[in-house]
């Protein structure tokens, strides 16, 4: 399996790219790390852009939910792992909704340290 880096281009070996983590802790999706530039890289077999689509509405919903119960730390990691995935699908509508959330969670933030 052929993996390319998104922001060095350096193309590689499946097994050169290290096995960092799942994207979510259960789903099947995995980062591995670009042994050129440290780059987190989605990848998992070729067809999966459909799945990070799936995974990407996943990951948005839970983000309503969490934002929903005030969740600011996790909402700001699942923001992370969006952003990621949008490394992958590179969707305009996916950055525009990173930034309105990561304003939403900010708020959250300021209003938690008010309290
Ligand atoms: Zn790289």
């Amino acid at each position: 399996m052929r993996i390319v880096c998104d922001r060095c281009g350096y193309q590689g070996e499946g097994e050169e790219f290290r096995h960092v983590g799942n994207v979510m802790c259960c789903g099947p999706l995995i980062f591995r790390e670009c042994p050129s530039c440290g780059n987190k890289v989605i990848c998992d077999r070729q067809e999966m852009r459909e799945e990070v689509e799936r995974t990407a509405r996943e990951v948005s919903r839970r983000v309503e939910a969490a934002i929903a119960r005030g969740d600011a730390r996790q909402a700001r990691e699942l923001l992370r792992d969006l952003s990621i995935l949008n490394q992958c699908l590179n969707l305009e509508a996916i950055d525009e909704y990173i930034r309105v959330k990561k304003r939403e969670v900010r708020r959250l933030e300021a209003a938690s340290s008010l309290s």
